[in-house]
């Protein structure tokens, strides 16, 4: 595991508990897979975004932002292949009426040894029919046969019932890169090799969603599409995968929770595919994929749409269709990984137990929390958190013992305590509190702004 302490049913009780994440429509008794933020996991989330877009558009050579629409023209999903391709191999099971992926059945039941990139629908029945996998929720062998299932959600736009057209809610963010192609080369003026970077919603109709926020119906994604030439893309890619993977390690993963998974079976459009994948509580899961894409992507947007997609490189003259190294990752899938990462148990002298989020202080929902020591110290703190506010997310407490009140900050992972005491009157410095070694020191309080955005920064 992961971390030793973490397990889901305690990660999804502490969002719940301190605003991080609450089950959706809770007041109607919920809808099954979906997740609202509260007002501390939206910071974290935000933060974690932030810390990719800096990482990837800001701190990247040559990559440019895009926020694409989420409904797009039905024809662009025909072009992209998900109209015709983009499905899953169900199966129902027939007594207690669950639905089921056969490719995970086939995983669980041979315990990661099948590779089930490698089966057509046709093996999958074989081997389920062979090794007898009954359904895991009532143990009965009495399945439908397999049948492909498109993910993507359907909707519809016009005026009237009669001039109805059927759109979709996008399911993945790339096709707004793609489509964008010639809009941002032409108003950046970038020469290839470039990037187009997008975070936003997808929406999928998984068979199987769970695992909190790990699988679900609608999430947002990280991506970031390389444009390149044919013949550099190898070398692109193998940069990709050091990229992503280094992103992740500053943010303070352990190299051991982390592996490379390299795609036997590939998508219709990847020359190379691998994903990297990290020790959830439920072992090891994708979080992230770089796809070698070819030029399938532009060739067949240029096809369909009837517009020119072609580069002309205006140092050779040459005119391509540019290569696409992808790199996409799920803002909630890494929030998971990051929760779980980060989160410990911590026994303390005299036998006590904390629950601490230990991650980047770039990620913490609040940079510092601002504590009197008494309550009769409230107009200097609040006087210290109005000049705070100015650079950075912070909060404040006056409520139960200073002790409690650094429980409830460790808990939701905020990186430095600052106690306004009785010196702060006479002498202008304030304690800090360090989380995770619980440490203290004494700053003036002019000094703190630039310590919390040393030690804050990403
Ligand atoms: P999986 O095999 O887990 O279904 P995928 O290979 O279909 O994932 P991609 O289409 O490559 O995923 O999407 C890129 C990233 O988007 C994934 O690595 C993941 O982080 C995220 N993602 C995909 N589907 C979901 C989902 N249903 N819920 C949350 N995040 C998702």
């Amino acid at each position: 595991m992961a971390n030793s302490a973490v397990t889901m049913e305690k990660l999804v009780s502490l969002c719940k508990a301190r605003g991080i994440v609450f089950p959706g429509s809770e007041i109607y008794g919920g809808m099954g897979n979906t997740w609202d933020y509260g007002p501390v996991g939206v910071e974290i989330k935000n933060n974690i975004k932030r810390a990719w877009w800096k990482r990837f558009v800001f701190e990247s050579d040559n990559s440019y932002g895009v926020d694409a629409a989420i409904l797009m023209n039905a024809r662009v999903w025909e072009a992209s292949g998900h109209t015709t391709s983009f499905s899953d191999p169900k199966m129902d099971c027939k007594t207690c009426k669950t639905r089921h992926r056969a490719d995970n059945l086939i995983e669980a039941h041979s315990k990661g040894t099948v590779d089930t990139d490698l089966l057509t629908n046709e093996q999958m029945q074989e081997y389920i029919e062979a090794h007898h996998v009954c359904c895991p929720v009532c143990g009965n062998f009495n399945w439908t046969p397999i049948r492909t299932f498109n993910l993507m959600f359907e909707t519809s736009r016009g005026v009237t019932d009669e001039s109805q057209n059927k759109i979709y809610l996008r399911p993945e963010t790339a096709q707004g890169e793609f489509v964008n192609f010639m809009n941002v080369q032409r108003t950046t003026r970038a020469k290839v090799p470039f990037g187009i970077a997008q975070i936003g919603k997808a929406f999928r109709n998984e068979i199987t969603p769970g695992n909190f926020i790990f699988r679900t119906i609608e999430f947002e994604q990280m991506e970031h599409q390389w444009f390149c030439r044919e013949g550099t893309d190898e070398e692109f890619y193998q940069e990709y995968k050091k990229r992503a993977m280094q992103f992740l390690l500053d943010l303070g993963f352990k190299a051991e929770h982390l592996r490379f998974h390299d795609h036997e079976k590939l998508a219709h459009y990847a020359k190379e595919a691998c994903d990297i994948q990290y020790l959830y509580p439920m072992g090891w899961q994708e979080l992230n994929g770089i796809h070698n894409r070819t030029d399938y992507d532009l060739t067949r947007h240029q096809e369909y749409s009837g517009k020119s997609l072609t580069y002309l490189d205006p140092v050779t003259g040459e005119k391509f269709i540019p290569y696409v190294i992808e790199y996409s990752i799920g803002a909630d899938r890494l929030m998971l990984a990051v929760l779980s990462e980060a989160y410990e148990e911590e026994t303390l002298e005299g036998g006590d137990v904390r629950s601490v989020l230990h991650f980047h202080p770039a990620i913490a929902a609040y940079k510092a929390a601002v504590l009197p020591l008494q309550k009769n110290l409230a107009p200097q703190a609040k006087a210290l958190l109005a000049k705070l506010k100015k650079h950075f997310s912070v909060t404040y407490d006056e409520a139960g013992s200073i002790g409690k009140r650094y429980r409830r900050q460790d808990e939701i992972g905020t990186p430095y305590c600052i106690t306004i005491d009785f010196d702060t009157l006479e002498d202008g410095t304030v304690t800090v509190r360090d989380r995770d070694t619980m440490s203290q020191i004494r700053l003036s309080m002019d000094e703190l702004p630039t310590f919390l955005m040393e030690k804050c920064a990403f």
